[in-house]
């Protein structure tokens, strides 16, 4: 490989994708896949999504819209490998390999763990404890330096991280220390007025693909005030309301808005719509390159061969040195 630099990143199928995926990751992978030097691998993490409640037989349509959203979202074939996880076993078996390196009460304390146990209290299984793991076995197998991702995922780059001093440590210099390349929107909120917006929390999320009525009705659906006050809230649906309004319409709107919070007032129905106008207008080339592939599966199903072929051959590489090293071949 001539690159001086390997890139990977990935997302759940856990539904299509969103605001928060498109600001924080899809546009970091952008970014590198246009960069010189940048030898992208941009996945479709499904062995992941079966840590949290799934339905089997709608995981292969939840894919196919994933790499969908991926396409429609820029994501390049020209440029950069596109992969589904489980078809390179490879990561799996460098997970359980890594697990071994690692304390379990470190994995018990990290936030999205909690998070996700929150969320889903019935339904705390051994592969949401193991997804730290798992998640630096998919960076360490392409022997990936950058990782583009949201802000939720700084703690796994810095187990990630941990693995790769650890192993080098024990076994040899083998894995670079990766790190997280991180975007404006790095960490778009929930329009339920806290947390992160999730495609897993319902009621959280706009769909790069949802269509001007349901983001308004999504957007009518964010807790908001009196629409007056002697200080600009700085947290909670109202605040997040003016994040988007910066993200999507502007600085100069926000502080529009923000002025007329502390003197006249503000109509909250006529600031959703407009906001609900700007993000359906930005979307507009998203839905049409999306459409544009969604017609040719033949073309989908070649970009993701090759990716799996790219992706197969190097992974067998590294497995094969970690073995050697770790004295197991
Ligand atoms: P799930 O609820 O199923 O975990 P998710 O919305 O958290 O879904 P992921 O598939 O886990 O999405 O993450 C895909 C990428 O999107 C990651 O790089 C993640 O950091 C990023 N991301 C997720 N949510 C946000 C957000 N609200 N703001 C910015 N980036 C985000
Ligand atoms: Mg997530």
């Amino acid at each position: 490989m001539n690159k001086k630099h390997r890139v990977f990143s990935g997302s759940r199928p856990t539904s299509k994708l969103h605001l928060g995926n498109y600001l924080g990751a899809i546009k970091g992978y952008l970014d590198l896949q246009e960069k010189e030097g940048f030898d992208c691998i941009y996945s479709i993490v499904d062995l992941h999504a079966i840590t949290t409640p799934f339905d089997p037989k709608k995981l292969q349509k939840q894919i196919n819209d994933v790499v969908l959203d991926y396409l429609g979202g820029g994501l390049d074939p020209e440029e950069a490998h596109l992969m589904i996880q489980s078809q390179v076993p490879e990561h799996v078996e460098l997970s359980y390999l890594l697990s071994t390196l690692y304390p379990v009460s470190r994995l018990q304390q990290l936030p999205t763990y909690k998070d996700k146990t929150k969320e889903n209290p019935d339904y705390v299984n051994m592969g949401l404890l193991y997804y730290p793991v798992l998640m630096a076995a998919d960076i360490m197998i392409y022997k990936a330096d950058t990782v583009p991702v949201g802000k939720d995922q700084l703690p796994h780059i810095e187990v990630t991280r941990e693995f790769a001093r650890t192993f080098n440590r024990m076994f040899g210099e083998t894995f670079p220390e990766p790190k997280a390349y991180l975007k404006e929107g790095a960490s778009i909120p929930s329009l339920r007025g806290e947390g992160k917006m999730s495609k897993s929390v319902e009621g959280s999320y706009i769909l790069l693909t949802d269509s001007l009525e349901n983001i308004k009705e999504k957007l009518a659906g964010v807790p908001t005030d009196a629409g007056k006050g002697d200080k600009v809230p700085s947290e909670g649906g109202v605040a997040n309301l003016f994040s988007f309004v910066e993200l999507f319409e502007g600085k100069e709107s926000r502080k529009e808005y923000e002025r007329q919070y502390l003197k006249e007032g503000i109509k909250y129905k006529e600031l959703k719509d407009t906001l609900a106008e700007a993000i359906f207008k930005e979307l507009e080339p998203i839905r049409e390159k999306r459409k544009f592939y969604e017609e040719r599966p033949g073309l989908v199903r070649d970009i993701l061969g090759e990716g799996r072929e790219y992706c197969a051959k190097i992974a067998k590489n590294t497995l094969e040195e970690v073995k050697e090293k770790m004295g197991l071949f």
